[in-house]
């Protein structure tokens, strides 16, 4: 912002001392004011020119000029409506005025600002190099040498025999789902508070979802809620074929509670890690809990390949298996020959390049998001009504996106209209994902709750997501945090 005392003047000013004001205020304006402060006019060197050109002298005041209207704005104006403005009016500065029309502020299109989004792809420096490497090899193609390192790589850092890596988190579920044998009419359960990509996979292979609540203090999949489950399950004669676990917002499930379980119940577990890589549970990387698990490198991830995904299992048939499904499940022949239906599900060798540069922050990027976090909590956490997302005692998240709920009762916002606020200042919340048994594409699914309640119901009804980027500058968490407390300050 301006100091506005430097580019205003008022009708008794020369045109001389305008020009001079013009030339020290690095602004393309003056502010005309009358006695009161209150906006007569902009004017410009061209104004001030045309004085000239009719005849005035640079000892001549200002008081010719004639008063015209002069878009302003009220100085509460949300950065959104104020950049709506100046788009429209095709102007770089918005005089700011209060409530008497006096002008305090001048507001510069640059002071506006850009949309801060929820997470965007962060590149490191090495990852251009690896793909450098595949173009000078002409390693062009859905494998080659950075796919089998990205897999050695990304297995090594968390700590897994074996890995696949795949054009999706989704199609790494899907060959998961499909190696446990899913056909039609079976049942697959699967955490209810997550992303539909968890259980659309198991659509795919005619299979049904049976949704799983979660528990209040980690917003991940209930043993209880599971327990029950399976307890149905048992008493109506039949047992799910998989569970697919969620690690939600990159904090890993109780694993060991629920594997416990589905041991019991001698039914193999597929772990989401798609939003927890680099996380931890009980001290042990999140995604190799279960029989497989999955990572995402979608853009808005932890780490990138822009899109992409990796199956991970100690099964070295598993995901030898899955390999051979991911190519389209060709035969060893020396012809094309095909016994079963495959896919063509792996990560070009470009991309792969890209995964492996991403590996080498993954660690920083966790830092980055937990500080994210941190900062979050330390700024905000006397908002009456706010509750962040428990972490509990066994669980290092990666805090992959800041989530808390909102009691509109105590904050007197709820989450929707806290997000619209937001928007209003071009920033990007997101409601917590809806529950899939709330979904309309799975309406007729069942769905077992942690109580008599469902807490996921509750946790999306008051949810809300902050931008979480590890590529946020300060002055954007400042931005963020600035907007946020002047919302719950009522201003
Ligand atoms: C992103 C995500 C997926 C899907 O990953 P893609 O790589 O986008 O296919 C699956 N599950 C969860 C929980 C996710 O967040």
């Amino acid at each position: 912002m301006t100091d506005i005392q430097d580019i205003c003047a008022s009708r008794t000013a020369t045109i001389r001392e305008a020009m001079a004001l013009l030339n020290r205020s690095g602004v393309q304006m003056l502010l005309l004011l009358d006695d009161d402060g209150r906006l007569q006019r902009t004017v410009t060197d061209g104004d001030l020119r045309r004085l000239l050109l009719a005849g005035r002298e640079l000892s001549d005041t200002l008081a010719d000029l004639p008063a015209i209207h002069s878009v302003t704005a009220p100085e509460s104006v949300s950065r959104k409506t104020a950049l709506a403005l100046m788009d429209e009016k095709v102007i770089d500065h918005l005089p700011l005025v209060n409530a008497d029309g006096q002008v305090v502020d001048l507001l510069h299109r640059r002071d506006v600002g850009k949309q801060i989004l929820l997470s965007t792809p962060h590149m490191g420096e090495a990852e251009l190099q690896f793909v450098e490497e595949a173009f000078r090899t002409n390693w062009i193609a859905p494998l080659g040498p950075n796919v089998d390192a990205f897999e050695r790589e990304l297995t090594d850092v968390v700590g897994i025999a074996h890995g696949a890596a795949v054009s999706s988190g989704t199609a790494a579920i899907h060959l998961a789902v499909r190696m446990l044998g899913v056909r039609p009419g079976d049942r697959v359960f699967c955490s209810t508070l997550t992303f539909a990509a968890s259980a659309n996979p198991i659509v795919y292979e005619g299979g049904e979802p049976v949704f799983i609540d979660c528990e209040p203090g980690s917003w991940n999949m209930s043993p209880a809620a599971l327990e029950r489950a399976f307890g149905a399950a048992r008493a109506e004669g039949w047992m799910p074929k998989a569970v697919i676990v969620v690690n939600l917002y990159g904090q890993s499930a109780d694993m060991d509670a629920l594997i416990e379980i589905c041991d019991r119940h001698g039914v193999p577990v597929i772990e989401d890690a798609a939003e927890s890589l680099g996380a931890r549970y009980k001290g042990k990387p999140s995604g190799i809990h279960g029989l497989m698990g999955i990572y995402s490198f979608n853009g808005n991830k932890i780490i990138t390949t822009s899109g992409g995904g990796m199956l991970v299992s100690n099964d070295e048939d598993l995901i030898k298996r899955a390999r051979f499904l991911a190519t389209q499940a060709r035969d060893p022949a020396p012809h094309y020959q095909h016994s079963e239906i495959g896919f063509n599900y792996r990560m070009s060798n470009i991309l792969a390049g890209v995964g492996r540069g991403q590996l080498q922050v993954l660690e920083e990027r966790v830092l980055a998001r937990r500080a994210v976090f941190e900062a979050y909590r330390d700024q905000l956490s006397d908002i009456p009504g706010l509750e962040w997302m428990p972490e509990p005692d066994w669980s290092y998240s990666t805090r992959w996106l800041t989530a808390f709920t909102l009691d509109p009762a105590v904050s007197g916002l709820t989450a929707g209209e806290f997000i619209k606020r937001l928007a209003e200042e071009m920033i990007e919340a997101r409601p917590v994902w809806k529950p899939m048994h709330l979904q309309p594409v799975f309406s007729g699914a069942r769905h077992f709750t942690h109580g008599n309640e469902p807490v996921s119901d509750r946790i999306f009804e008051t949810g809300v997501c902050l931008p979480s980027g590890s590529n946020m500058s300060p002055d954007e968490m400042e931005r963020i945090i600035s907007s946020m407390k002047a919302i719950f300050s009522g201003r």
